[in-house]
């Protein structure tokens, strides 16, 4: 079969990519690759709804229907194993091949391992097929270790104490979620995962993980956590598989171009599988969607760069909701205000030149934050944003 574009990899950055090129190209052909055993769904879902449970369709980005109404061949549940750049053909783990004029590889991240002796006890969650199973693992165990104190850790040590589990929480970062929360916010959600019995420990880089019959022993300088199952959110990279054969993979990620066209004509890369420059955001869903879009752009003919645009992240462990904008881009010299702290929740407020470009907030709802997302964009002052809360 042949097709005008084949995109590879069906979550948020490949499902993008197809609703842009199907809006500027109506009459092409695309071939959706979806590497999972159900439809394209919501990744982000996974560690907010690891206590619950989920079904397979609960998360569905698109219905079934979708696909076939917008004339995109959707291949489920199969992987792409080989690219033949010469002769723009694929071949994918079901023995189905394609020949593609343009080419997306969007097939995202695989956890960053830590490299220590016993990392091959540590279970990492990816897809949704992973988070079933551990899920039905978890449900048998009493104590869990998590290591890596970042958003997905937070979530997941939330998730298991919400099972009945006893959680640790643990890893190298002096706080919570120290890239997206300042002091006063990290404190605040420590108070909070003590007070619903969730134990933490920081600084403590996790030396060995030892087996012990049918235990294990999670060692770092002064501590020893004795568990049952040992899960890990220590950071990803972009997945190497493809383009390392293909010889685009830079470190940690597809090497490209601001337009993410890879050195290879033809082939471009979106989302997390793609390697920013330092300081940029990854990692991120509405990142990806971004990328997803720029690329779907650029394949179709336009010439789209993307940029350091601020990113934003949301979360709602134990119910209590926290929000956290362009918190990376404030300078030293940028002015900051905090504008509440007291029980209706907290919110600071970064200005530069008398435009809003940053904020924190805790305890709002997730209306407020939309005012707040689109106060910044529109750079308006500190004070008259504010003045929506208070
Ligand atoms: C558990 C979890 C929770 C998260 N929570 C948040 C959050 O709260 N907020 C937030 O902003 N971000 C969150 N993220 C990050 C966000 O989900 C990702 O940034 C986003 O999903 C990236 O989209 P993507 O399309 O680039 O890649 P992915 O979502 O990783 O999708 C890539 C797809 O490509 C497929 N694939 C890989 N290789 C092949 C192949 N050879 N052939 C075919 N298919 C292939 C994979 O199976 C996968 O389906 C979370 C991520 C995880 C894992």
């Amino acid at each position: 079969m042949k097709y005008d574009y084949a995109v590879i990899g069906a979550c948020k950055a490949g499902l993008t990519a197809v609703e842009t090129l199907r809006e500027r190209a109506p009459e092409a052909s695309i071939l959706l690759i979806n590497g999972e055993d159900r439809l394209p769904y919501k990744r982000t879902q996974l560690t907010k709804k690891l206590a619950s449970g989920f079904s397979p369709d609960d998360f569905s980005l698109k219905d079934e229907g979708w696909y076939s109404d917008n004339s995109i061949e959707l291949w489920n549940n199969t992987r792409v194993l080989e690219i033949d750049k010469e002769k723009h053909e694929l071949i994918c783990s079901d023995g189905r091949t394609a020949v593609w004029g343009k080419l997306l590889i969007a097939t995202g991240a695989i956890p960053f391992q830590v490299d220590i002796p016993g990392r091959e006890f540590v279970k990492h969650l990816r897809s949704a097929a992973d988070t079933e199973i551990l899920r039905a693992e978890l449900l048998s165990c009493r104590r869990v270790a998590v290591i890596g104190q970042g958003v997905e850790g937070v979530e997941i040590a939330e998730q298991c104490r919400k099972m009945g589990l006893e959680v640790h929480l643990t890893g190298r970062d002096s706080r919570l979620m120290q890239r997206w929360l300042n002091q006063r916010l990290s404190g605040k959600l420590l108070s909070l995962f003590k007070s619903e019995g969730v134990h933490c420990s920081f600084s403590r880089d996790v030396s060995n993980i030892t087996k012990e019959g049918d235990h294990y022993r999670v060692h770092s300088p002064g501590e020893v956590l004795e568990v049952d199952i040992v899960l890990a959110s220590t950071g990803i990279r972009g997945n190497p598989a493809l383009a390392e054969a293909l010889g685009i993979y830079g470190k940690k990620g597809i090497a490209c171009d601001t337009s993410l066209q890879t050195r290879i004509q033809d082939i471009y890369a979106a989302g997390d599988a793609v390697e920013v420059p330092s300081g940029w955001p990854r990692g991120l869903w509405h990142w990806a969607e971004y990328q997803g879009r720029t690329a779907g752009m650029n394949m179709s003919g336009e010439s789209q760069k993307i940029e350091n645009i601020p990113t934003r992240l949301k979360c709602e462990p134990f119910g209590k909701f926290y929000f956290s904008m362009a918190l990376p881009d404030v300078n030293e010299d940028d002015k900051s205000t905090v504008f509440f702290d007291d029980k209706r929740g907290y919110l600071k407020i970064f200005e530069r030149e008398g435009r809003s470009v940053a904020a924190l907030m805790e305890g709002l709802s997730k209306d407020d934050s939309k005012i707040l997302e689109k106060g910044i964009h529109q750079g308006m002052p500190a004070e008259s944003l504010a003045s929506s809360f208070i």
